[in-house]
């Protein structure tokens, strides 16, 4: 039913390009994103295989197939076929790289910026239950409640952040991208004071110094923008 196309050939010649591709691919199955955009299908016969009536063309009986353990479509009313990529191009007509970006836009409401601030908050407010923490910033000379408060220290106890984002609405997936939560899916950030890296008033990255005897200094993956303070 669903068959191989030509355009797939243009990504997989650029091999970094394919593999972010795949990762947004697997995010938004092309089934979600076409239920997102109301789309109403019967399951076809076939595991996995789903019709109704075709985004891309005006029809009264279904011929639009998408196979969702391929995740593919095919309309054998139009005939065109494909991935989601090659669906918003279509549907949406705009070009390969303008599809993509649609997509990331799409698929990042919860973007790095906002899921960063909700993680400083929270560590901000694990400072005050976890006395070993406090106690480390007072062994360093950091008394000052206001100061701290200014600096926007937190504390990260380790196995507690991912399931208070996950609660907010955060995909387990996006926090392993941010690093925040490892591959593994435990909070990448265990028994460290955290201080907030900021560039140009945002957020860019987490440091967390270790108060056990972990590794002393730790980041976030990506920009380690400027430290507004790091006295210990
Ligand atoms: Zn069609």
């Amino acid at each position: 039913m669903l068959v191989g196309f030509p355009y797939a050939r243009r990504w997989r010649q650029n091999s970094a390009v394919g593999e972010d591709l795949e990762k947004l691919k697997q995010r938004l199955p092309l089934l979600d994103y076409l239920r997102q955009q109301n789309w109403t299908a019967r399951p076809a016969g076939h595991a996995s295989e789903f019709v109704g009536l075709c985004p891309l063309h005006p029809e009264t009986r279904p011929s639009f197939y998408v196979n969702a353990h391929k995740n593919l479509f095919y309309c054998h009313g139009c005939g065109q076929g494909g991935d989601l990529i090659r669906f918003v191009e279509l549907s949406q007509h705009l070009s390969f790289r303008q599809s993509l970006t649609y997509l990331e836009q799409q698929n990042a409401p919860a973007d790095r910026d906002a899921l960063l601030r909700q993680a400083s908050a929270f560590y901000q407010r694990q400072l005050d239950r976890y006395p070993e923490a406090r106690r480390y910033l007072e062994q360093r000379g950091l008394r000052d409640f206001a100061l701290i408060r200014e600096l926007q220290i937190g504390y990260a106890p380790g196995g507690s952040l991912r399931r208070h984002l996950v609660a907010q609405g955060y995909s387990l997936d996006l926090l392993r991208r941010t690093g925040l939560v490892n591959p593994q899916g435990y909070d990448a950030l265990y028994q460290r004071v955290v201080f907030p890296c900021y560039r140009d008033g945002r957020i860019v990255n987490l440091y967390g110094r270790s108060t056990g005897t972990a590794f002393a200094h730790r980041f976030l993956p990506g920009s380690q923008g400027g430290l507004v303070a790091c006295p210990v």
